[in-house]
């Protein structure tokens, strides 16, 4: 036993130099190696040195809570998104957002969530701060997931595109990812999604729609029904900047009932106040 435990302590750290260089090899474009994602998570969850009992939750009950399918291990979960972060970090998979960037804004909140939220891309506020949705689409965001009766911190937010889109100089506001930024960034937010594991998905506007389930489509027509990203219920509403332009009591309206439908989907308490609430 003594043998084994000194043997592991030792492979350990060597064992993590190898996966870092396979990781390096894999990413970069010149030599593509044949290893999943999946498979590199695996082997760096190995090297991983062994959790702390007491840092290891509880495993629930049956009839506690908790899909049986659902991964809940939410320290497993912590390291496997920081690994995902260190790379989104020093990303330079498109040179030009790169280079005009601030920093990467990865995504913030439970990551063992059971919902996770998904937008477009960091506006200004959000390069500048790191995180999603903090500017005044952000706050909007925040101020419906608590008449959810949920906190940021509850849930996970994270966008299809880790960098602030560049604009040209002089020119204000945000555009758009292109299809290719998009291409170039999804794999990042998809492996965000396997590890959190979250049991709904809301996609907030028609950017949000196409990088999830690569379709495009009128958002008056897309929202408002569940769709499925692999499996996991997804619910399509209208993103909040739209809200903030379009000021109408009727689409605020429809957004609310999609985010009662997914507190439905959630088995969430719903009050008659929430039930009657005009955002
Ligand atoms: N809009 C988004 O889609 N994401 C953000 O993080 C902020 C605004």
């Amino acid at each position: 036993m003594r043998a084994k435990m000194t043997s592991s302590a030792v492979l350990q750290p060597a064992l993590s130099v190898v996966l870092e260089a396979l990781e390096k090899i894999r990413d970069s474009r010149e030599k593509p190696l044949r290893i999943s994602r999946a498979t590199l998570n695996r082997l760096f969850e190995q090297a991983a040195p062994p959790v702390a009992e007491a840092d290891v939750p509880a495993t629930p009950k049956p009839g506690e809570g908790g899909s049986p399918a659902r991964n809940t291990d939410v320290a497993a979960k912590a390291a496997a998104l920081a690994h995902v972060r260190e790379r989104v970090c020093v990303c330079m998979k498109c040179p030009h957002l790169a280079r005009t960037r601030t920093q990467t804004v990865f995504g913030v909140g439970n990551p063992d969530a059971e919902l996770m939220f998904v937008g477009e891309a960091p506006g200004a506020d959000e390069d500048a701060r790191g995180e999603p949705f903090v500017g005044r689409a952000g706050q909007l965001l925040t101020r419906i997931i608590e008449t959810m009766g949920l906190s940021r911190d509850e849930v996970y937010i994270a966008n299809i595109l880790k960098c602030r889109p560049d604009m040209p100089r002089g020119t204000p506001g945000n555009r758009p990812p292109t299809p290719k930024e998009m291409s170039t960034c999804i794999g990042y937010l998809i492996e965000q999604i396997e590890i959190i594991q979250p049991r709904v998905l809301v996609a907030l506007g028609a950017t949000a729609v196409e990088g999830l389930l690569e379709t495009r489509g009128a958002m008056r027509q897309l929202r408002g029904t569940w769709h499925s990203y692999h499996d996991t219920p997804l619910m399509i509403t209208y993103h909040p900047s739209y809200l903030l332009r379009n000021q109408s009591p009727g689409e605020k309206r429809k957004v609310w009932e999609d985010m009662i439908a997914v507190l439905e989907k959630l088995d969430r308490p719903i009050s008659e106040r929430q039930r009657s609430y005009f955002l």
